[in-house]
């Protein structure tokens, strides 16, 4: 490569300048001469699963992303089209300019959802055979990929792939044990050590031969956004980026990690990472989680519980790579056609918190306030919808994807598949929680639902979690998804 020689890095979902494979790759090629671009596609605010507040969440994670860019000797440019009109018109643009040129590489960390995988792979064709520029991808967020967990014969029935989590977790483990995940993990320990890297180039001035980057796009979709969320998002929520996210792991290893294993399923208690906003986009990774907590299969059982979790996210990914039709039906073709009730007015009781049980209204307020949901209500409220309430898990899975702040599909479609029982490795059909013993083992002095029902604040610990006029009756509805289950199965 010459002296002038840069490349490009299309940030997705990895915003940090710290361990990022593909961005450290390029920079390998070209020190300190790597462009950081970022195009939002417009399209997706018009999704129905749009979520303003997980949006607000990593616009702030981009500006602050840009801001140790800028204060490095770099630069990002966030434009507001899709990848596949962006990069035409910016490379066209760049070639024109003598300082520049086209970029020799551009980089960018793989993902794995459909709609991920099909974008890229056309982005990979236009950048090499239409502009010559060449590609360069890495793992990140993922430890180990789908591909590399291959299951026998991948034609025989059930063959190619794990569809239950404890083979899943045994396999996984033992490529833990790998040489090359060693040397993996060995690399991103190092790379974290190293901290952000420095760059020596920004983007052109906005020209008439440059027309791009000439108004803070990004300062008005933060402006514009966040109108769009409660105030107390607005101006707060949780703090954004890679330091953020490495200083709560940090707090939640010296307080909470010891007692992870039984204080996880109380959500009165800050006693899980709340790693997942970081997770989805990108602060902090699997891998760099894994190193900094030095885990390990070995490791004991509440460090162990720990790492376990972060491999249930790592199947989920698995199985939606290689079923990605789950993203639309059920895993199980024996409840595809399931005859879901879904009324309306239920389900709105649902998402406003009015059912009439305390432990579900809780759960429904928390998310709604704050975009973030405990995982023990998580799989309370989303039983609720789907066993008592008898509504179709896919509205549950959008009316989630619209509040969470982590917000993310393959768990996201996997925790309420799971719940539904009509994914893979799911919750029995016959095992329906009973939202009043969840709430009495789990939140047994009632802090939770008291923090989030203030019109309970006076009811006697011991009635609490009863119901208060109740949309249904718990024993009644369970007969009743019992019966829909059953005729799905006998269909
Ligand atoms: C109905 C339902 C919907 C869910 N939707 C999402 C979602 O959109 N995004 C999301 O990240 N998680 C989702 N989960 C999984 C889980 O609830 C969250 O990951 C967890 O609550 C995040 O909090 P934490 O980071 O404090 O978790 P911790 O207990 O600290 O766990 C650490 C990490 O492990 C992973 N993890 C933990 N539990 C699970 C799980 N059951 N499945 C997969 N990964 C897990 C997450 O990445 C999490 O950040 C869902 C679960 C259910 C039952």
């Amino acid at each position: 490569m010459s002296d002038r020689s840069y490349g490009l890095h299309w940030f997705r979902r990895d915003l940090r300048l710290e361990g990022n494979p593909a961005l450290a790759r390029n920079l390998a090629l070209h020190p300190g001469r790597v462009l950081g671009v970022f195009c939002f596609d417009r399209k997706f605010l018009s999704r129905p699963d749009f979520s303003a507040a997980r949006f607000l969440f990593f616009l702030r994670t981009l500006e602050k992303l840009r801001a140790e860019m800028r204060e490095r000797g770099g630069d990002l440019l966030f434009l507001d089209e899709g990848p596949r009109e962006t990069f035409p018109a910016l490379l066209a643009s760049l070639r024109e300019l003598r300082e520049y040129g086209r970029p020799a590489t551009v980089s960018w960390n793989r993902d794995y959802e459909p709609f991920a995988r099909e974008r890229d792979a056309a982005m990979q064709s236009l950048f090499e055979e239409d502009f010559g520029v060449e590609s360069l991808t890495e793992r990140d967020h993922l430890l180990i990929e789908p591909t590399e967990l291959a299951r026998g014969d991948a034609k025989a029935p059930g063959g190619g792939f794990y569809q239950v989590y404890t083979p899943f977790k045994a396999k996984w483990f033992s490529l833990f044990r790998s040489s090359d995940v060693n040397a993996r993990l060995r690399e991103t320990g190092r790379a974290l050590s190293a901290g952000a890297p420095a760059f020596s180039l920004a983007w052109p001035k906005s020209s008439p031969a440059f027309p791009f980057g000439g108004h803070d796009l990004l300062a008005e979709y933060l402006a514009a956004t966040r109108k769009l969320v409660p105030p107390a998002l607005a101006s707060g929520g949780p703090r954004v980026g890679h330091a953020a996210a490495k200083e709560h792991l940090r707090g939640f290893r010296d307080e909470w990690l010891a007692k992870y294993a039984e204080a996880r399923d109380f959500p009165a208690v800050p006693g899980t990472s709340q790693m997942s906003i970081y997770l989805k986009n990108g602060s902090i990774t699997v891998p760099q989680i894994v190193a900094l907590l030095k885990l390990t299969p070995d490791s004991p059982e509440p460090e162990l519980k720990y790492f376990q979790e972060l491999v249930w996210r790592e199947f989920y990914y698995h199985i939606l790579y290689h079923r990605p039709e789950v993203e639309r039906e059920a895993f199980l073709p024996k409840y595809r056609n399931l005859r879901w009730e879904n009324s309306e007015k239920l389900f709105r009781a649902w998402c406003e918190g009015r059912t009439g049980y305390p432990i579900v209204d809780a759960g429904m307020r928390q998310l709604n306030a704050t975009g973030w949901m405990h995982n023990r209500v998580r799989m309370i409220v989303a039983s609720f919808l789907t066993k008592e309430l008898l509504v179709d898990y896919r509205w549950g899975e959008r009316y989630f994807m619209e509040k969470l702040l982590d917000g993310d599909l393959a768990p996201n479609n996997g925790g309420w598949q799971w719940a539904a029982s009509t994914g893979c490795d799911p919750q029995p059909y016959f095992r329906i929680f009973n939202p009043t013993s969840q709430g009495e083992r789990f939140d047994p002095d009632g802090k939770y639902v008291r923090r989030w029902l203030p019109e309970l604040a006076d009811r006697p610990d011991r009635e609490l979690h009863e119901p208060l006029d109740p949309l249904v009756d718990h024993a009644k509805q369970r007969e009743r998804a019992l019966a829909l289950f059953k005729s799905a199965r006998e269909e």
